[in-house]
């Protein structure tokens, strides 16, 4: 395998590990870090494995199957004539959501952007935190832990660039 290839799989195992994490708990990485050692497991395996009980499992993996990350392939059992699914990520979709994910967490990062060089956020010189202009106004500009007169915030600098930087890196910046 080529060296740029090798590096994106491991990006998307990476991803994969902390989406499934992010959206099932301890129980879906788990699950994430078995289907990365092996894909194309059964849930009974899978509960062996992780040592989960099966309907533990089973509501893990539609909360994963739901979101997109995870897909199934039905297969009849020629012994039992039970079904059986054998789960496997999803490399395409992982990509997907971890990207709409960014996307909106870059967006909530302009939105504070923007206010923070409007000059809307004040701080306390004391506790060192940081108050939007509405709270700061209803407390009469003090800080509602020390008292403290609250003074305006300075923009943090840079944060456009951060901001950049990030589209660049992701490919975002025209969506
Ligand atoms: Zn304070």
């Amino acid at each position: 395998m080529l060296a740029e290839e090798e590096k994106e799989l491991n990006r998307i195992r990476r991803l994969f590990i902390y989406l499934a994490k992010k959206l099932a708990g301890e129980g879906g990485l788990q699950i994430a870090s078995a289907l990365i050692n092996q894909g194309g497991l059964t849930d009974e395996q899978l509960s062996e494995i992780t040592g989960l009980p099966i309907t533990n499992i089973r509501n893990l993996l539609t909360t994963l199957r739901n979101e997109g990350i995870l897909y199934n392939i039905k297969e009849k059992d020629m012994n039992s004539g039970w079904t059986l699914y054998y789960w496997f990520a999803d490399p395409l979709t992982i990509k997907r959501i971890f990207k709409d994910r960014l996307r909106e967490s870059i967006n909530k990062l302009r939105v504070l952007m923007k206010l923070n060089q409007e000059g809307n956020f004040f701080i306390c010189p004391e506790c060192n935190i940081k108050f939007s202009k509405t709270d700061a106004e209803n407390n009469n500009y003090k800080c509602p832990i020390c008292g403290v007169d609250l003074v305006p915030a300075e923009p943090i600098i840079g944060l456009g660039k951060i901001v950049n930087k990030l589209l660049e890196k992701y490919n975002l910046a025209t969506k």
